[in-house]
């Protein structure tokens, strides 16, 4: 290891699960992030900063006021900007540690793309917000046979576990065997799990908590200390400071990693429209690139307070914001109706 590295990280090196061939292995070793959000910049700023070697980071959303009280590598300048959130973390993070490979994506996971996005990479971080992305992470990682780290906050509570396809449980035995150690409500998932951030809120403390242990957990594993993984689901609550882990079984009749049907990652799951925030339906047409210059002479006419950056456009149709991006997709702000976004879409975005 060169000097200038062993003194950069000589206080990780220091720590007696790591070492320099620890530390080596880590330098070595790559990550995919996908979703850039509460979770997601925590973990991304605690790898880039422990001397990972690459890390991408795939994420479809831009950055807004509300997003900075727990999302901890933007600024104002950034929700301001109306920047993505792939592109304002690739940077925050160069300028964190320049000798770290980053990749910011601007895209929707999809079941078309995932084997793409998260091909070649020996681990697969979860900064989602909803589990219907992270059902179609666990399905791409044990198909690929690829570690990969559930992590969730709301509230003041957060839970993890890390997934390694044939050693431990995965996501498809905790949620889909109907007997959920944190509190069945009936349908296989917790009332936890229901509830998200746009309805429960979130304490940034609570995020620290669970995208630490997610970061510890990766790397372990990227440094080959799989003795030191807990294989259990950890859940905490920041607020009554109550604390627990549990050992998760194996469910032999899983449909994902012992029946190996990957039906989130073959599409059969998951729409084109889909829920995002507590006010906001994401419309993603596939395959439809969209010219957003052309789109913004075009729109001058019939709506309101245009605003665009190098990689999006946002415009107001009262009551509705619209942020379209490049690639087709297009979040709609206002509604929960999939009839209106795809009306407005049809109507503004795409004729
Ligand atoms: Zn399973």
């Amino acid at each position: 290891m060169k000097p200038e590295l062993r003194e950069k990280y000589s206080r990780q090196i220091l720590f007696s699960g790591i070492g320099e061939a620890g530390q080596q292995r880590l330098l070595d070793s790559s990550a995919v992030l996908v979703g850039c959000g509460a979770l997601g910049t925590v973990v991304a700023d605690l790898l880039v900063r422990a001397g990972l070697g690459h890390l991408r980071v795939i994420d479809r959303d831009f950055v807004e006021p509300s997003n900075l009280q727990r999302q901890t590598l933007f600024n104002e300048s950034d929700a301001r900007d109306s920047l993505p959130k792939a592109i304002a973390a690739e940077r925050h993070l160069r300028s964190i540690n320049s000798t770290v490979v980053i990749e910011g994506l601007v895209a929707d996971l999809t079941p078309a793309n995932a084997p793409k996005l998260l091909g070649g990479f020996p681990l697969i971080l979860d900064g989602t917000d909803n589990f219907e992305t992270r059902l179609l992470l666990n399905d791409a990682a044990v198909s690929l046979g690829v570690p990969w780290i559930y992590a969730a906050a709301v509230g003041s509570y957060g839970v993890t576990m890390t997934v390694r396809p044939g050693e431990t449980a995965c996501l498809a035995c905790l949620l889909e065997s109907g007997s959920d150690p944190v509190g069945d409500n009936g349908n296989g998932r917790s009332s936890q799990f229901e509830e998200t951030c746009d309805t429960a809120g979130v304490l940034n403390a609570a995020v620290g908590v669970v995208s630490s242990i997610e970061a510890a957990e990766a790397i372990k594993l990227l440094t080959g200390n799989f003795e030191a993984l807990g294989d259990r689901l950890v859940s905490g609550d920041v607020w009554s400071g109550k604390f627990q882990s549990i050992r998760v079984a194996k469910n032999p009749g899983c449909r994902a990693c012992a029946r190996r049907e990957f039906s989130y990652l073959s599409g059969d799951a998951q729409p084109h429209i889909t829920m995002c925030g507590r006010d906001s339906v994401q419309i993603h047409e596939r395959n439809r690139r969209l010219d957003l210059p052309a789109l913004s002479a075009r729109l001058s006419a019939s709506a309101a307070e245009i605003r665009n950056n190098d990689f999006l456009l946002r415009f107001r149709v009262p009551p509705y914001d619209l942020t379209v991006f490049a690639d087709g997709r297009a979040i709609i702000k206002g509604t929960r109706d999939p009839a209106v976004a795809r009306s407005l879409y049809a109507r503004f975005i795409s004729p």
